[in-house]
């Protein structure tokens, strides 16, 4: 098989093997790693009709993970799409109304981030090992709600690694607080800021790039790396799922051979639909990929207009995974669409450093055409949960219904007929005082226990193990910082 090498967007840093990149996270010059070329399946996806996830995530994960050996990856991929997931199946793809939900929330931590954090911990390990790297590997995270738990409890415990998560204070659920706060392992670390998302980002981005501050740390026998979407480790798992997704209507007759479908994704870092994207060139028959936004509609804005402009208010939503006004993956595919010109990737994000703003040209908005972006408001949101639920019984958590909402107004605008997949990133479970808020109207002071339980009777589905064992655990972190005051954090929590 042909050797993939990962190179910055930037250009900074060249010619990494898919081990190396993943340990670093991000790269040296603010980059983003990028395989060299997009490998083609080198099988006809009709031969893996019928199979089981754990073998279409080998043979996805092999194409883009060239330096580890079968026994390697297949080892990693057995030990993450294990009983941790509620269902065999890993994802499951439900029909309702008219679309089909892929249900990306049956691991640990019922958000769709658990698809590539379970997994990512065993790539990171073995990449040490492959590497010969003794240093304890501490990764720093940002978290607008659901990474940072799904990367805590793929991460707790696991010897030679260590993990310290940073949120917005105010700017994730109750439950998602909860969730992180209570978290286990003698290697976890949680921090609140005083800020935002952006915030918590920006911060984590500037850390990686102090190179003083990677000395004393080196000389501590410590290196960093990123649990955050931006690492390479996290996008690969997330290509299989497609996949998969593709597979399941294939088995359930649902589409024909080689039929093209159609991909709609709730989008904040731009993680998920990338993804999706290098499924569609690695060879997947796709056709649209529709980039659902919320309130912040920066993505909306930029697919419509090619520019993408972050400088305006930061709005708090029912959809906060998605309160994101710097997207940190379009980097990549802003370095694709000016055909992987890292000089010109790099103009446009200093522009976006500086003036937080920038233009791309129409020859690279034609490259990206296969995109067509949506937004909706957190009214249209609850409205489509509620409508949804009112025409088939189904519920939906409020990212999904980002999603849901956003295809609805792209049908009946587009007339297009295509099978549509929905990314379903969230249990309804995690975000449930705005879900049955959206389906009963309001709630007045009803306790949040007393919400979930409701929940559960009009979904006629079980509470999950993760909302349950929330209810009683006890509270093991409380640590707070000023966004300026990151890094002295992250050594104070070290003991350096
Ligand atoms: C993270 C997250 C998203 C956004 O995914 P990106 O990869 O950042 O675009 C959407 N929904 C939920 C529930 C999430 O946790």
């Amino acid at each position: 098989m042909k050797e993939i090498l990962y190179s910055s967007t930037r250009g900074g840093e060249k010619g990494l093997t898919a081990s190396q990149a993943i340990l670093k996270g991000l790269a040296g010059d603010g980059g983003l790693f990028m395989p060299d070329v997009i490998p083609a399946f080198d099988f006809d996806p009709e031969t893996l009709v019928g199979k089981p996830y754990q073998e279409v995530a080998w043979q996805v994960m092999k194409l883009l993970l060239t330096d580890y050996t079968e026994e390697e990856l297949r080892y990693c991929i057995e030990h993450a799409y294990d009983e941790k997931f509620d269902t065999e199946e890993i994802a499951p793809l439900v029909r309702a109304d008219g679309a089909y939900y892929l249900e990306l929330f049956h691991g640990k931590t019922i958000a769709f981030k658990d698809m590539a954090l379970s997994i990512l911990p065993y790539l990171m390990t073995t990449a040490a090992k492959k590497n010969g790297v003794t240093n304890k590997i501490e990764i720093l995270t940002a978290t607008s709600g659901d990474t940072g738990k799904a990367a805590m409890a793929g991460f707790a415990d696991v010897p030679g690694t260590g993990i310290i998560v940073f949120y917005p204070k105010g700017g994730v659920s109750r439950f998602q607080e909860l969730q992180m706060i209570t978290q286990k392992g003698d290697n976890t670390g949680v921090v609140s800021i005083h800020g935002n998302f952006d915030d918590a980002q920006t911060g984590v981005k500037k850390i990686f790039g102090d190179k003083a501050f990677a000395e004393r740390l080196a000389e501590n026998g410590i290196q960093l790396s990123s649990a955050n979407s931006i690492n390479i480790g996290r996008l690969v798992p997330q290509i299989v799922y497609y996949v998969w997704a593709w597979l399941k209507l294939r088995e359930n007759g649902e589409i024909a051979e080689k039929e093209a479908v159609n991909f709609c994704v709730p989008t904040g870092n731009f993680g998920n639909i990338l993804a999706a994207y290098f499924a569609k060139k690695m060879g997947l028959p796709v056709k649209k990929l529709i980039c659902a936004s919320n309130d912040n509609k920066v993505l909306y804005d930029f697919f419509t207009t090619g520019t993408y402009d972050r400088n305006r208010e930061f709005i708090l939503t029912t959809s906060p995974s998605m309160d994101i006004l710097i997207s940190s993956n379009l980097e990549r595919l802003i370095y694709l669409s000016a055909g992987e010109d890292a000089a010109s990737d790099r103009v446009l994000m200093r522009m976006l450093a500086s003036g937080g703003k920038y233009s791309i040209t129409r020859e690279m908005k034609k490259n990206i055409a296969d995109f067509t972006g949506g937004s909706a408001g957190q009214d249209a949101v609850a409205a489509r949960i509620r409508e949804l639920y009112e025409k088939t019984g189904y519920i939906i958590d409020t990212h999904t219904g980002v999603a849901s909402a956003v295809y609805e107004q792209y049908r009946a605008e587009t007339g297009d007929t295509t099978k549509t997949v929905i990314a379903s990133t969230a249990s309804p479970f995690k975000f449930s005082r705005a879900v049955m808020g959206a389906i009963q109207g309001d709630l007045g002071d009803m306790d949040d226990w007393a919400v979930i339980d409701l929940l559960k009777e009009k979904g006629g589905v079980p509470i999950p193990p993760a909302v349950e064992e929330i209810r009683t655990a006890e509270i093991r972190h409380n640590c707070e910082c000023d966004p300026g005051e990151m890094e002295e954090t992250v050594a104070k929590l070290l003991g350096l």
